[in-house]
């Protein structure tokens, strides 16, 4: 030591002085340089997590800072936000970043485990090492005491910034949907710059939290001996179509504009709104996302839509163990057929031709537009359903006819006619014909490319892109 010292032309304390400027990732960069600088600042956990946590708020190591207002009750940026793939958080358990996917929705949001914002007492802890040049134990003694003290002030904080809730429980409101919206407080700005992320070091990835046992009470003792799977829930976003939040990126097709009357391959306009959740494999033992048990309903205990019960693992472990396949890609494929749903599909597109073969027929006022519109169509057999005959040959004539007799209700026939017929789910249909034909054609072209025989794409999909992995970033 005196040796290495006596290298550079600084007293002891200068060098002091100048390490407890560093950041808690310089120092241990420092530490890590050679074996008298390790001797000399001699590092314990507390510093190799400060280091941690100061890397998952560096933009390079731990990408996204995301803000979660309190007062609103809101996330920037949303889930949705492409941002999210850059997103790590730290793990001082198994003393790692680890994708945010790694970490349930608690881990990220709760105000303690949040990652603190410019401004925050936490913030600034990342800035600046709160290093000492003691021996080790007096060290940590000192680490112990400046903890029980900030445990102490946080307390004290909690109180601060519960204010309102308890003020709430207090004087309740006369009427429970009366919205009391006051803005925060610079008492309660100030409480939170003291909360956020302040004990980040107890925040676990779902693997630390499985091997503490948090999931104990789910294995192997089920009443019938099967074991139950661990699911954790995870973020929840919004997906352009039902199948791409089941096999995201297998198909290079997508849909553009999505009509309304469409409930089941997207709940809105803007698609679905669904939660990934992620499952631990027993076989493999790794966390994948729960589209890779194939059984597609969190919580069902391994019952799959067939009803049968199997073990519960990722499908490529039933890959790699099945001697054919092709059965697990046939399952898949099934599965995927059922979402597609091309018979729904058919049946979207001919839902309104009861309505106008029964106006027209009904109402025999025009002639001319029932002979345009009716004369020549054909219906199904089962006439109950008076829908017609719907495949890509009889489709063109059709949309011609559904053409034609939306041009004539909303131009030629009475008000009076247009607002009793013209109404409800069959206005939305008349109105987005041609974007329910789209999306049946879509859905149409999945299906065939689903043809038995043809299906490696799927089997390299799942070998190559190992899309349920959580570091595979597909999510995002
Ligand atoms: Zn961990
Ligand atoms: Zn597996």
């Amino acid at each position: 030591m005196a040796q290495f010292l006596a290298t550079i032309p600084l007293p002891a304390e200068v060098l002091h002085l100048i390490m407890r400027e560093l950041d808690p990732i310089a120092l241990i960069a420092l530490s890590q340089t050679s074996r008298e600088w390790r001797a000399l600042i001699r590092p314990n956990r507390h510093d190799f997590e400060q280091r941690l946590l100061a890397l998952e708020l560096h933009p390079h190591h731990g990408g996204l800072v995301p803000y979660w207002d309190d007062h609103k009750q809101r996330l920037a940026p949303s889930w949705d936000s492409p941002e999210w793939k850059t997103a790590k958080y730290a793990c001082c358990g198994c003393m790692k970043l680890r994708t945010h996917m790694m970490f349930d929705n608690h881990a990220i949001l709760r105000r303690r485990w949040r990652k603190p914002y410019a401004g925050c007492v936490e913030f600034d802890k990342a800035l600046r090492t709160d290093w000492e040049p003691f021996e080790p134990a007096l060290r940590w003694q000192h680490i112990q005491e400046r903890a029980q003290k900030e445990r102490q002030d946080r307390q004290a904080w909690a109180a601060v910034a519960a204010w309102r809730e308890e003020y709430r429980l207090a004087n309740p409101p006369e009427h429970n949907f009366i919205a009391v919206d006051l803005p925060p407080t610079d008492q309660e700005k100030e409480a939170l710059r003291h909360l956020v992320g302040a004990n980040r070091q107890r925040r676990r990835c779902v693997e630390c939290q499985r091997k503490a046992g948090r999931w104990k009470h789910q294995d192997a003792s089920s009443a019938d001996g099967k074991v139950k799977p661990i699911v954790a829930k995870s973020r929840s976003k919004t997906f352009k179509v039902v199948w791409e939040r089941w096999v995201p990126g297998l198909f290079d097709e997508h849909p553009g504009v999505f009509p309304l009357y469409w409930r089941s391959l997207n709940n809105y306009r803007n698609g679905i709104y669904a939660s990934l959740y992620v499952a631990w494999c027993p076989r493999c033992e790794t966390w994948k996302e729960y589209a890779a048990f194939r059984d597609w309903h969190p919580y069902n205990n391994g019952e799959g839509l067939t009803g049968e019960r199997r073990e519960f693992a990722c499908v490529q472990c039933a890959l790699e163990e099945q001697a054919e396949p092709r059965r697990v890609v046939e399952e898949l494929c099934d599965q995927l057929r059922h979402l597609l749903d091309l018979e729904g599909a058919e049946h979207r597109l001919g839902f309104g031709w009861r309505f106008i073969s029964q106006d027209l027929q009904a109402h025999p006022r025009d002639r001319g537009i029932r002979a345009e519109v009716l004369e020549g169509v054909r219906f199904r057999a089962d006439s109950a359903s008076q829908s017609p005959v719907i495949n890509e040959s009889t489709l063109p004539d059709l949309r011609r006819r559904v053409v034609r007799y939306r041009q004539y209700m909303y131009n030629e026939a009475d008000k009076e006619t247009r607002d009793r017929q013209v109404m409800s789910w069959f206005k939305m249909w008349l109105d987005e014909y041609e974007l329910l034909e789209d999306a049946y054609f879509l859905v149409k072209r999945l299906h065939d490319k689903l043809r038995t025989g043809h299906l490696n794409f799927i089997l390299d999909y799942l070998k190559t892109q190992d899309p349920y992995r959580l570091q595979s970033g597909v999510w995002w």
